[in-house]
């Protein structure tokens, strides 16, 4: 099963980045809407195709896990920093995210007073593109409301990822400005008559979708090198 997973390549990793650079301050960007079937007018619809990673980008979604807990984690400097607009040659503050590597180096990020935060990786399906695994970049407010889901769930012998399960995934925008993440298991009934266009996941779709799941390349792939981190850190001046 290992073997079979997926890889994820460098590019894909800028495209990660990119995802962050346009604003997704907790980093949890998710796609996902209430309708099976949307337009395919636009850029949007076609740079979806390219996307692995799970971003909420309606107020919420449902979503499907692939194992029963988060198949890795890091930690992560979100480094803010002004640029220049190649299209309008003016300033713009830009964010860029990075793997922390204390855990095997000295850290430049570090050293230069960030703080990393953690991130869990989830394998996950967003229902309304069942195809397709991505992985849900979790930062810790929606982390933790996952884990006290895992946590109702793992005494009574069940998963997240048991087969008859849905997830709905919620953000609501709280006074501080942070959004603030909700996890409510939706069984398969209440999804056929409240979420409009969304059909079942079976438990064989789902045995086969765990093959193409991801593992710890997916991080490994997009970790730079402590000389590519402080040459980021030294053209920050
Ligand atoms: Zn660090």
């Amino acid at each position: 099963m290992r073997t079979a997973r997926n890889t994820a390549t460098r590019e894909e990793s800028d495209t990660v980045s990119e995802s962050f650079d346009t604003g997704a301050s907790e980093g949890t960007t998710v796609t996902g809407t209430r309708t099976a079937r949307t337009s395919r007018r636009g850029f949007g619809g076609y740079n979806n195709l390219n996307k692995t990673t799970f971003q909420l980008e309606g107020s919420s979604a449902v979503l499907v896990f692939l194992d029963p807990e988060n198949f890795s984690y890091a930690k992560r400097h979100w480094i803010k920093y002004m640029s220049v607009d190649e299209a309008t040659g003016k300033p713009v503050q830009v964010t860029k995210v990075e793997y922390c590597l204390e855990d095997e180096d000295d850290c430049p990020l570090c050293e230069i007073g960030d703080r990393a935060k953690p991130t869990a990786y989830f394998n996950v399906v967003d229902v309304s593109a069942p195809s397709k695994v991505l992985v849900w970049e979790a930062t810790p407010d929606p982390t933790s409301a996952i884990q006290k889901e895992y946590n109702k769930l793992v005494g009574k012998g069940k998963h997240l990822s048991d087969d008859n399960m849905y997830w709905v995934i919620s953000k609501e925008k709280g006074k501080n400005g942070f959004f603030s993440y909700s996890v409510d298991r939706l069984s398969e009934d209440d999804m056929a008559s409240e979420w409009e266009g969304l059909s079942p996941i079976t438990a064989t779709q789902r045995e086969a979708l765990r093959h193409r799941a991801y593992d710890d390349t997916y991080i490994l792939n997009q970790m730079k090198t402590r000389a590519e981190l402080q040459e980021f850190v030294d053209s920050l001046g």
